[in-house]
């Protein structure tokens, strides 16, 4: 009896290149009953985490998609990440880790899937790296390839 997560069918595994697309997999952190909150409010600058550390109420805000222009309700603290923590030079530091750093990328971006090339990039660290952390058996923080779609 273990409850771990069942194995993606072999037929749809792609190996992970230095182009393939990556993004969060919010699915992950619902499935298996993960708290997002708590790993996001690790991301916030001081300011806000004091803020927040014992803040329970939750306060959703509206949120204009800056690609769909579309209303949506968001998180108070994905909310400030967005307008604020990322706006601050510590955000992404070479102390980083990959995987928060790459984590980071995402949460401002819109969740826009973005390969280990272009994500070198943007957090100034090596692609082979990334791709070794992301691309393993092991998935981390929902980082996840972007599973095409038929047609
Ligand atoms: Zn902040």
């Amino acid at each position: 009896m273990t409850d771990s997560v069942p194995a993606l069918k072999a037929s749809r595994f792609i190996k992970p290149t230095l182009e393939t697309p990556y993004h969060i997999d919010f699915d992950w952190w619902d499935k298996a009953d993960r708290n997002l909150r708590v790993y996001l409010k690790s991301h916030l600058c001081t300011l806000h985490r004091e803020m927040y550390a014992e803040a329970s109420a939750d306060t959703p805000i509206d949120w204009v998609d800056s690609y769909t222009a579309e209303v949506q309700r968001i998180d108070g603290i994905l909310y400030q990440l967005r307008t604020h923590c990322s706006q601050q030079p510590d955000y992404i530091t070479n102390d980083t880790s990959v995987v928060d750093a790459v984590f980071r990328v995402f949460l401002v971006n819109d969740n826009q899937p973005m390969s280990p090339r272009e994500l070198a990039e943007r957090i100034g660290k090596d692609p082979e790296l990334i791709l070794k952390t992301i691309s393993g058996k092991t998935v981390y923080k929902g980082l996840r390839p972007v599973v095409e779609g038929a047609g």
